[in-house]
């Protein structure tokens, strides 16, 4: 057996998810910045404060002795230390239901390994995304450029300035389409050979482009028009549905205390 495969190593990790498993193990899934997103076992974590130090929470950063199995097979957590924690996500529900919701689109998302320069990027991502929601003060506009940060992050990135259909510049025309399994918008006439085309203006795919090169820092004064935001919330939503495909656990709460257009279908 190689047993070099299975050496700990010593990397960072943020908690997307974490459950009880059995009589003192914990179960997690990690975003690691050589690897992406990985699911990893700690044995006796409910026990072993010196191992631990209870630090296995939801939002943690920690810095972590990890046995790293590859191809679906579950990782081994030897141990961990406390790096950041985001405190002000665990005290607001506002902070805590957007933080929740981006961490579930991570973990449902995230790939399994890929380009090292891409895990590496996707890591910071997520930390300088949690970083936005627990400082930034929150709007549904903020919500919603996130997401689309998130889509951005995990490599796919809706076009947002050539028709998709026939690659030409969108120039002046005002009203336009947004053909959500395409990625992109539509001008008029590849607009006309599509269904499900969602309508949307020149100056929506604009303040988004906008939104997706800001600094992180900044976001929280980018100004959407309400017209802008009625559309890019419909818009980022149809897409989220497209690539999620369900509707995430997180999704129904942060409805009711940040909500994005009335998504979520029956009563909250
Ligand atoms: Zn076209």
């Amino acid at each position: 057996m190689n047993r070099a495969g299975r050496r700990p190593e010593k990397t960072h990790a943020l908690v997307l998810r974490s459950v009880e498993f059995g009589e003192s193990d914990r179960i997690l899934h990690l975003l690691v910045p050589e690897y992406g997103r990985i699911t990893a076992i700690a044995k006796g974590a409910r026990r072993s404060v010196k191992r631990f130090g209870g630090t296995l929470d939801l939002f943690n950063h920690l810095r972590v002795q990890i046995a790293v199995k590859r191809g679906g097979a579950m990782s081994r957590l030897e141990a961990a230390q406390l790096v950041h924690h985001f405190a002000p996500l665990r005290h607001d529900p506002v902070r805590f239901g957007l933080g929740c919701y981006l961490l579930e689109l991570l973990d449902r998302l995230a790939p399994d390994g890929g380009a090292a320069r891409d895990m590496r990027r996707l890591y910071r991502f997520a930390l300088d995304a949690l970083g936005t929601v627990a400082a930034q003060p929150l709007s549904p506009a903020l919500r919603t450029i996130l997401e689309l940060r998130v889509f951005d992050a995990l490599g796919v990135r809706p076009e947002l300035r050539r028709c998709v259909g026939c690659g030409d510049d969108l120039g002046r025309e005002a009203a336009l389409g947004f053909h959500v399994a395409d990625g992109g918008p539509v001008c008029r006439g590849c607009a006309s050979r599509r269904t499900g085309v969602v309508p949307v203006h020149l100056g929506t795919l604009r303040a988004l482009d906008q939104a997706l090169t800001l600094d992180a820092e900044r976001l929280g004064r980018l100004s959407f028009s309400a017209q802008a935001l009625e559309e890019a919330q419909r818009l980022v939503g149809r897409f989220q549905r497209f690539h999620v495909g369900v509707e995430l656990q997180s999704e129904r709460f942060l409805e009711r205390v940040l909500p994005a257009g009335g998504r979520v279908a029956g009563p909250v």
